[in-house]
């Protein structure tokens, strides 16, 4: 068996869910599980709903919300045809979950509602291809991943409740395969034991697919991008960019670290655990070699690796009494991070103060603010970027780094990271 992963750009379109089939028809020499996200950008748009209703403008939801389905109903008319109407009966009962709750006054947290409502895509998404892949005659059977995937209530972050999962995995895929080729399931959303759908953090379905690779035990896991293959940089940020044929679980692990969204980083761990190779291939042209992540001895001579993460702040921290920073100092600001639930993306400290490089979330941002400076005078410094160059070399520093001024730099053998502007 193995496992597909689409992601919402391959079926942005009717054309390209019409490509997105053709691949799944090509590889039928296998039973293939196939995880699909919610096409083109439906979660941004659901995200707009809720954010909408969660600041009580209904009408604004309302209309919103119509305009996806309008948008989703147009697309099922186009990819099914006279076929459509059984499939738009289904979305419509999917659209009603969601009436449901615009209909009611908020009573929860956002991050509930925001899961109700921006998981949607998935299952309207899975719903149509699944339409599409049955109309064209292949054996497929459509399942809905929270009668598998169980997690806690950590909205909008949930985590996976492994063996319950497992348990379920095997019961309803294997039922499944008994009868059916293909499966096709949801990305990136989950549900509570109460019954409470969740999602599993932006981008999450790269992670629902290794998930189900790991527990059933898959071949390998694909997954279909708009780019030729993996590579060295994002091409929307560099011009020039090389591609990577080959590459292991390790060093993807720490492009993903330092903030290359090539793969959710929570993908590589259940695949790396049990030796299952991913592969990325490009939907728009299959004969492409892609990229194959795997484990191996062998030493791959990668090129430089470049990844700049935007909105970045650096926040100088230092003590009013002349204090030096040293463990006591360094793991109480550690916890006032954490306890603010600020991510460090790099650090450095001095005889007296301590420099840490965050994301610029304004809101919990101003929370940090208001308890370092209870213990400290903080100073920061906005709008800055974090270039990390992995297997650097003088040359693409150089070039890199013509038009910017770095403000702090670290170095190891294999990596250079600089706080730039
Ligand atoms: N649809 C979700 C998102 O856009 C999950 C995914 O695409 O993986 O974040
Ligand atoms: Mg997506």
């Amino acid at each position: 068996m193995k496992v597909f992963k689409f992601g919402g750009a391959s079926i942005e379109t009717v054309e390209r869910a019409l490509h997105v089939a053709q691949i799944i028809e090509q590889h039928q020499d296998e039973k293939l599980v196939v995880i699909v996200s919610a096409k083109g950008k439906t979660t941004n748009a659901l995200e707009e709903i809720v954010r909408a209703y969660f600041n009580g403008d209904i009408n604004l939801a309302t209309t919103l919300f119509q305009a996806l389905e309008k948008n989703h109903n147009d697309y099922a008319q186009e990819l099914l045809g006279d076929e459509a109407s059984a499939a738009i009966q289904k979305l419509k009962e999917f659209y009603t979950e969601i009436e449901w709750i615009l209909a009611e006054t908020p009573v929860r947290s956002f991050n509930y509602y925001y899961d109700q409502v921006v998981s949607m895509g998935e299952l309207l998404s899975t719903t149509l291809i699944a339409a599409y892949l049955q109309k064209i005659g292949l054996s497929v059977k459509w399942l809905d991943v929270r009668d598998i995937l169980k997690t806690d209530h950590n909205y909008r972050d949930a985590n996976i409740h492994w063996e319950e999962t497992e348990q379920h995995a095997h019961r309803h895929f294997d039922e499944a395969f008994l009868q059916h080729e293909i499966i096709i399931t949801q990305g990136y959303i989950g549900c509570t034991d109460e019954n409470h759908t969740v999602t599993l953090g932006r981008e999450g379905s790269d992670y629902t697919a290794a998930v189900f690779a790991n527990m059933l035990n898959a071949k390998s896991v694909t997954i279909w991008k708009d780019v030729p293959s993996l590579l060295n940089a994002d091409p929307k940020q560099f011009p020039n960019t090389i591609a990577i044929p080959e590459i292991t679980f390790h060093e993807v692990i720490e492009m993903a670290f330092y903030g290359a969204q090539v793969i959710h980083p929570k993908t590589i761990k259940p695949l790396f655990s049990k030796d299952i190779p991913l592969y990325v291939k490009c939907f728009l042209d299959p004969t492409l070699p892609g990229t194959i992540i795997h484990n191996t001895t062998k030493a791959i001579a990668y090129p430089p690796i470049l990844v700049l993460k935007r909105k970045q702040i650096l926040l100088q921290v230092t003590t009013k009494d002349y204090s030096f920073i040293t463990e006591n100092n360094l793991s109480n600001i550690y916890n006032l991070f954490a306890s603010c639930k600020i991510k460090i993306n790099l650090i450095q400290n001095a005889a007296i103060s301590f420099v840490a490089c965050i994301d610029s979330d304004l809101e919990l941002l101003e929370e940090l603010l208001t308890v370092l400076q209870k213990e400290y005078v903080v100073k920061r410094n906005e709008d800055l970027f974090l270039f990390t160059v992995r297997h650097y070399t003088e040359d693409i520093l150089q070039e890199e780094l013509k038009n910017r001024t770095v403000l702090l730099e670290q170095k190891t053998r294999q990596t250079i990271q600089m706080v730039v502007r």
